[in-house]
């Protein structure tokens, strides 16, 4: 192998380059965005918050020996020539690729033509809401998952007057469960957010050019100067289409050592990517699962991979953990939380805002959440692991 091209310079993108910088052949990276590698849990937190430069958020790239392709997307993969297609027009040829496209803010259908509408996903975005609530009273957020939460959080420490949080859901991030999601929001109203959860949006109201509000199913009309979209996300993966590439609902299908179904030599990681896990649901059993630690530790495994021969690979097996900060608040998980069927609470202390709950699938411990419990987190962790070590995972 002496050519090895990875598409999506994010932090699966950064972290196989990383890990192919013993490789002795060329490494190339093709980006979409003009900036190099960069982190993105700090933009809906410091970032938003002002007390990180949006530019300090970069992955360390010297003494990396990648020929950088920034600001050209890849629109096509022929897999059987081996050649990535790019907007520019240009055809990068590899011997193996790795696919790390990543995901994108799901966009709300028919946006009215009109400014103080904003997404978050990208450094760009980051900068751009920033900018946009510097000096508003009156935000909106569309979605109460965990960004549109870390959000709120931010912007309220960072002094707006009203921010709302809207949802179709029964709590802020659903997937923690009733009793973690119902706790949050207790402490976002202490922190003066307010909730309009069962919600649903009928539309906006705008006044020479400007969202001026937001309208709900119910009649109610909440002022807006800004409204986050915050409806979670999509796959980057239409470049794939037609190319062999099996997609399961947009995201790439991975064997158990990050090789993508029905081609060779690609490897995929992170959120792009759909691996196996033994709690994921059938027909597929594979999951999406769109951390932080997962993308970095499936970028090393694939690449790792890519790199061995057939006999020395080793399948992909991690326990999926995430964190979140929101005010003085460390939620973290482990496992698969979506996987549950209920959610037991093991201990519950308002005052000091400490939580722990954890996920069962019919009796079997399939994952944990808790709010400022560091060590208890870590233990969950190594119980679910050495139980996907006796499943033979
Ligand atoms: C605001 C925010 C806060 C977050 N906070 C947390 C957190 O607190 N904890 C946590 O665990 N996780 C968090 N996450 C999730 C975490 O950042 C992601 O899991 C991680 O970034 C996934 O890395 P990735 O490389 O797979 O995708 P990405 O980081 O999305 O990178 C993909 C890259 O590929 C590029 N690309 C897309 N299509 C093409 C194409 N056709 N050609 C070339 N390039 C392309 C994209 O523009 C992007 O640069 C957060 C995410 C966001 C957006």
């Amino acid at each position: 192998m002496e050519h090895v091209v990875v598409v999506g310079g994010g932090l699966a993108g950064h972290r196989a380059v990383q890990e192919l910088s013993g490789f002795p052949g060329r490494v190339t990276l093709v980006g979409d965005e003009r900036h190099r590698p960069y982190d993105r849990p700090p933009l809906s937190k410091q970032v938003l918050l002002g007390t990180m430069e949006a530019g300090a958020t970069g992955f360390p790239c010297d003494g990396l020996d990648v020929d950088w392709r920034l600001g050209d997307a890849a629109v096509g993969l022929d897999a059987d020539a081996h050649v990535v297609r790019l907007a520019g027009g240009e055809e990068v040829s590899y011997d193996g690729l790795v696919i790390a496209t990543g995901r994108r803010a799901r966009p709300w259908p028919e946006l009215p033509q009109t400014s103080g509408f904003h997404l978050l996903r990208s450094l760009d975005d980051a900068r751009a809401l920033q900018r946009a609530t510097a000096h508003a009273s009156d935000v909106v957020i569309i979605g109460a998952g965990f960004i549109g939460c870390e959000v709120a959080a931010s912007l309220r420490k960072q002094g707006v007057d009203r921010v709302t949080l809207v949802d179709v859901a029964a709590h802020p991030m659903p997937v923690i469960g009733a009793v973690a999601g119902n706790a949050a929001r207790r402490i976002h109203e202490e922190h003066g957010v307010h909730f309009r959860m069962g919600a649903a949006v009928a539309g906006f109201e705008h006044h020479a050019g400007r969202v001026v509000g937001v309208r709900l199913q119910d009649g109610e009309l909440i002022p807006a100067e800004v409204v986050l979209l915050a409806l979670g996300s999509e796959p980057n993966s239409e470049w794939l289409t037609g190319s062999g590439v099996e997609l399961i609902r947009g995201n790439v299908a991975c064997d158990p050592w990050c090789f993508v179904r029905g081609v060779d030599d690609v490897v995929a990681a992170g959120d792009v990517a759909a691996w196996a896990h033994p709690h994921a649901p059938e027909p597929h059993g594979l999951v999406c699962v769109e951390h932080w630690s997962t993308a970095r530790e499936m970028a090393r495994s694939a690449v790792a991979n890519l790199l061995a021969a057939p006999d020395e690979r080793r399948p992909f097996s991690v326990v999926p953990t995430f964190w979140s900060d929101q005010y003085d608040v460390k939620i973290k998980s482990a496992g698969l939380l979506a996987a549950a069927t209920h959610f037991e609470t093991v201990e519950e202390d308002a005052a000091a805002r400490r939580l722990i709950v954890e996920a069962r699938r019919d009796g079997e411990l399939v994952g944990a959440v808790v709010f400022n419990k560091n060590r208890a987190i870590v233990g969950y962790t190594r119980e679910l692991m050495a139980a996907m070590t006796s499943v033979g995972v």
